[in-house]
């Protein structure tokens, strides 16, 4: 059943949003935020304003690649304590941001306007204008990317600034999550819990699992998007499940790393066509973290939350 979208505030920012349910979730479309679900009934905390440019910008950066996230509150207390990014990062966000509405020579920037633009506010995690400004002036001061000019547009994109955006938009260089694929089996929660998860946080990078999203069947375009979205896979063979098989085809196919791993007492078991892998083996949660996170600073190198 679809309710017909009506104005609220957004439980983030409290700007005022666009809501609408379906299907068990309220999307909510904020000019702040972007669009994002919510379970129904929702069990969010209160958001505190430290926490709201992170989850804004989070969000931003989902929306940005296509998805709109659901946010239960397991996602949410993730999201909220997520680092800010580097000034570089937002600056370069702020650039791919400006060449997506400007992606002429000559398209005109008015700086002090753009400045009070929510989303544009939300995309680069900054808190307020003046926040926002400081971006505009790292790329019009040192990088040269944008110009002041005495004739035409005051201000303008400089061709080595369309460039730069150009090279940013690479897929994933930036990403900041590993994605695990695993069976979901209960007998292997603490393996999640006190190994995967620990693994990638002390490499520097984000841990990611379908099933933490609250996601329940198969194969399905969340789990694609969310491996889209990575820098890394790991790929847990224990208890042989087909899904963790086809998640690690679909990474390898998208040129990301796919870090193999299995539970000693089942390394027999893996599939003829994975043998000849390097294949991580461990035996209790505690050393899997140790060693998991050893190899992915080895094989992708430490990520940005170090
Ligand atoms: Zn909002």
């Amino acid at each position: 059943m679809v309710a017909s979208t009506s104005a609220t505030e957004c439980l983030i920012c409290h700007s005022c949003a666009r809501w609408q349910a379906e299907g068990g979730y309220i999307t909510y479309d904020c000019p702040k935020c972007g669009k994002y679900e919510l379970p129904i009934p929702s069990d969010w905390d209160m958001v505190r304003p430290d926490q709201q440019v992170r989850i804004s910008g989070w969000i931003r950066e989902q929306n940005a690649m296509g998805i709109v996230p659901r946010i239960p509150l397991q996602t949410l207390r993730r999201v909220r304590s997520i680092p800010i990014p580097s000034l570089r990062k937002r600056a370069d966000s702020l650039l791919v941001a400006l060449v997506k509405r400007y992606p002429r020579f000559n398209d005109a920037l008015v700086i002090s306007t753009l400045c009070d633009d929510p989303a544009l506010q939300a995309t680069t995690y900054s808190a307020d204008r003046r926040e926002l400004n400081d971006l505009f002036a790292v790329l019009q001061f040192h990088d040269g990317y944008i110009e002041h000019r005495e004739s035409g547009p005051r201000n303008a994109l400089t061709v080595k600034g369309l460039l730069a955006a150009d090279r940013l938009q690479i897929d994933n260089v930036d990403s900041a999550q590993g994605f695990v694929a695993m069976s979901f089996d209960r007998d292997l929660t603490a393996a999640w819990t006190n190994g995967f998860d620990p693994a990638i946080r002390a490499a520097g990078y984000i841990p990611s699992r379908i099933d933490a999203k609250e996601y329940v069947g198969g194969i399905s375009d969340e789990i694609i998007a969310e491996i889209r979205r990575s820098r890394f896979v790991v790929a847990d063979y224990t208890q042989q499940k087909n899904g963790v098989y086809f998640e690690a085809g679909f990474a390898l196919g998208l040129g990301l790393k796919v870090i193999p791993t299995c539970r000693e007492n089942e390394i027999e078991k893996l599939h003829f066509d994975i043998r000849h892998l390097n294949t991580l083996t461990w035996i209790k949660p505690e050393d899997l973290a140790e060693k998991l996170s050893q190899r992915i600073r080895a094989v992708i190198g430490p990520g940005p939350s170090i």
